[in-house]
C-alpha cells in the first residue's frame, strides 16, 4: 500500500524539498536517469489564482534532484487547447526558475507522439512523457466544472497532443482519463494544494489550504483529494474507472497518511471573493488555520450545491479552545460547541457529514 506524505506551510519550495527528503525520492530514481517534471499549467494564470502549480514546487524539485546528483532534468507541459504554453510558462514564473537551475523546458504541443495501447483504445501520447526514466507529476488539487475535481489522474492529460485532448472531450473525459492512467503512470506525484480553486480548473476562486502532499499512486492521491474537498470518489467517475483499469487503488487506510507537521494559524488569507464571502456569512473565525478554513469553505460550497441550508452559527479557530459555543464547531479547537466536527484539521467530507445532520 502506498503512503502519502503531507506537509503544511506557505513556502512551496521548502515544502517540496521536505516532502522529497521524507519520502527519500532519490532512492526511487535510476542512477543517472532522466527526470521529467510535469506541472499543471492549464492556462496562462498566476498560481495565486488557484489554477496552476506554484513555481516553488518546480524549484524545490530541481534543488532536491540536483543536490542528489541528478542533472538530466526537464520540465514538460502543454497548456489546454487554445492557450499558448510559452506565455503560460512566463506568467507562472517558470522561465525564471528554469533559467536559475539551468533546466530546459519543452512545450509538449510541439513534441513527437507515439501510439500506445491503453485499456480502451490506442492513444497518442507525447514522447517526452513516455521516454522519461522518472516522471514526476505536479498537479494542483482543485475543482473542475465538468469532472467536479481534478488532480493527479487528470494532470496526465497535459501529456497528450491537442488532437487527443479534443478527442477526450468528445468521449466525455472520464473513460479516456482512466484509460490513460492504465498506461501512463507517473513514478511520483507531488500535489500542490496550497490554494486550489473552489470550482474551476483555470482558477479565479482560490481557497487557501497551505498544504502539499506526495505519493506514488495517482488513484489513491485523487481519492484522498476527494476526502479533502468533501466529495465522494463516486462523484468523480474517472477515479473508480482508473482503479478498474489497473491505474491504482482508492484504498486509504489508517497510517497511510504521514503528516510531517501540523497546520498553523496566522497564515494570511487572500481577500475573499464574493463566492467565499457569501458561503461564510454565518462563520465566526478566530485564528483558524488555513487548512481548517479551506475544508470548511469547500464543505459549505458542496452543502449549498446539495441544497442544504445552514442557519446555525459556525465556529472555527484556535481562539475558541476550551470555550462553550452555541452552534456548530469545526475541528478539535471547537469541541466545546453544541455539535462539533472532530479532526485537526477535519476534512471537508467530515464537515459536510455534520452539516447534513444539522440541516
Ligand atoms: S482544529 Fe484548530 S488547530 Fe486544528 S487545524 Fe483547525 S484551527 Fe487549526
Amino acid at each position: 500500500m502506498s503512503k502519502i506524505f503531507e506537509i503544511y506551510g506557505s513556502d512551496a519550495h521548502k515544502m517540496t524539498v521536505s516532502l522529497m527528503e521524507a519520502a527519500n525520492v532519490a532512492d526511487m530514481i535510476p542512477k543517472g536517469g532522466s527526470v521529467a517534471l510535469k506541472p499543471n499549467l492549464v492556462v496562462a494564470g498566476r498560481p495565486e489564482e488557484g489554477g496552476t502549480t506554484h513555481a516553488g514546487v518546480l524549484s524545490g524539485c530541481m534543488e532536491y534532484l540536483q543536490s542528489h546528483g541528478f542533472s538530466n532534468i526537464s520540465v514538460i507541459e502543454g497548456s489546454w487547447v487554445g492557450d499558448d504554453t510559452g506565455r503560460a510558462f512566463r506568467v507562472a514564473g517558470y522561465d525564471k526558475v528554469c533559467q536559475k537551475y539551468g533546466v530546459p523546458y519543452y512545450d509538449l504541443k510541439r513534441d513527437k507522439t507515439r501510439t500506445v495501447q491503453t485499456a480502451i483504445r490506442p492513444m497518442d501520447i507525447c514522447c517526452r512523457a513516455l521516454d522519461a526514466d522518472f516522471l514526476i507529476s505536479l498537479p494542483v488539487l482543485k475543482g473542475h466544472c465538468q469532472t467536479t475535481m481534478t488532480c493527479a489522474l487528470k494532470n496526465c492529460k497535459g501529456c497528450l497532443p491537442d488532437r487527443e485532448k479534443r478527442r477526450f472531450h468528445s468521449e466525455g473525459l472520464h473513460r479516456p482519463i482512466a484509460a490513460l492512467a492504465s498506461y501512463l503512470k507517473p513514478n511520483l506525484t507531488i500535489v500542490d494544494s496550497i490554494c486550489g480553486d473552489l470550482n474551476f480548473e483555470e482558477g479565479g476562486t482560490p481557497v487557501y489550504t497551505n498544504r502539499m502532499y506526495l505519493g506514488t499512486d495517482p488513484v489513491q492521491l485523487d481519492a484522498y483529494g476527494c476526502m479533502l474537498m468533501g466529495i465522494s470518489t463516486s462523484q468523480v467517475d474517472y477515479i473508480g474507472l482508473a482503479e478498474q483499469m489497473g491505474g491504482g487503488s482508492t484504498k486509504i487506510e489508517d497510517g497511510d497518511i504521514i503528516k510531517l507537521n501540523e497546520p498553523v494559524s496566522g497564515a494570511e488569507y487572500p481577500a475573499p471573493t464574493g463566492t467565499v464571502a457569501s458561503l461564510t456569512k454565518n462563520v465566526h473565525d478566530d485564528s483558524a488555520c488555513s487548512a481548517c478554513y479551506a475544508s470548511l469553505v469547500r464543505a459549505l460550497y458542496n452543502a449549498k450545491r446539495a441544497g442544504i441550508k445552514i442557519n446555525k452559527p459556525i465556529y472555527i479557530g484556535q481562539a475558541y479552545r476550551g470555550k462553550t459555543l452555541d452552534g456548530i464547531g469545526i475541528g478539535a479547537c471547537c469541541s466545546g460547541a453544541t455539535c462539533s466536527v472532530k479532526g485537526c484539521p477535519p476534512t471537508a467530507q467530515e464537515i459536510l457529514k455534520i452539516l447534513k445532520e444539522q440541516n
